[in-house]
């Protein structure tokens, strides 16, 4: 087993079996003595998520080793002084050589949101959504900004990406979504009115879709072969949750 400097704890379950990460990328495995057999195969763990192969457990803690993996990549020096930084608390803080100075890892807070209008809620296609034989459209989502609070995001990304205004907006449940450092904050939000006026940089199709049209489209068999998230992801469980009222 190569020895690796940097490792990470990420902690210990409940039946004693602690947990480390090693960062180390395909590149330098490659060129250690015996790497390849060490961390074959190399899959992605945002590919493991979305296919839904990891259990909730599993890719906590899979996703907080890639979290602080990522961060400790791009945390090497410090932003106040430009001194190089070293791995404190088992990986859970840098301290800056230079100044001193501490860096936590951070998490960048998304907010994503279910609009409904009545009976029906609102699906919407992103152009970065690639099309292959089917066409995928979520629910809106968008990171918070500094100052801001949960309903206020909902509000102004809603606004921003399809010009609704949103009522009542309330809170459903969150999902950690380490790619690399997201907390997913889902919301139901209630629009006032159902005309759309879509932003085409971030919003390629938006479209309110009933209970019914909804089915289809959770069931995969939409004339359109419009789809939506897998099981893994929030906006499925926002979705489902409208569907079953
Ligand atoms: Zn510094």
């Amino acid at each position: 087993m190569p020895q690796f400097r940097q490792r990470s704890f990420i902690g210990v379950e409940p039946v004693g079996t602690p947990h480390f990460a090693i960062a180390i990328s395909e590149h330098r495995a490659i060129a250690m003595p015996g790497g390849p057999f060490v961390v074959r195969p190399y899959v992605d763990l945002r590919t493991l998520a979305l296919q839904g192969r990891l259990t909730p457990e599993e890719l906590s803690i899979a996703g907080s080793a890639r979290a602080l993996s990522e961060w400790h990549a791009n945390c090497r020096h410090c932003g106040h002084c430009g001194a190089a930084t070293d791995m404190k608390d088992g990986g859970w803080r840098k301290k800056c050589f230079g100044c001193g100075k501490d860096f936590f890892p951070r998490t960048d807070p998304v907010v994503i949101m279910l609009v409904t209008h009545g009976e029906k809620c609102l699906i919407s296609h992103e152009p970065r959504f690639k099309d292959y034989d089917v066409r995928l459209f979520s629910t809106l989502a968008g990171f918070l900004e500094p100052g801001e609070d949960i309903e206020h995001a909902v509000r102004r990304e809603v606004k921003e990406e399809v010009g609704l205004e949103v009522g009542a907006v309330r809170y459903q449940e969150s999902q950690p979504w380490p790619f690399p450092h997201s907390l997913m904050i889902g919301c139901v939000a209630e629009a006032k009115s159902a005309q759309l006026t879509l932003d085409p940089s971030e919003i390629a199709e938006a479209r309110w879709v009933d209970r019914a049209e909804l089915q289809l489209i959770m069931q995969k068999r939409h004339p359109e072969q419009i789809v939506a998230p897998g099981k893994h992801a929030i906006a499925y469980k926002l979705l489902m949750a409208f569907l079953q009222g």
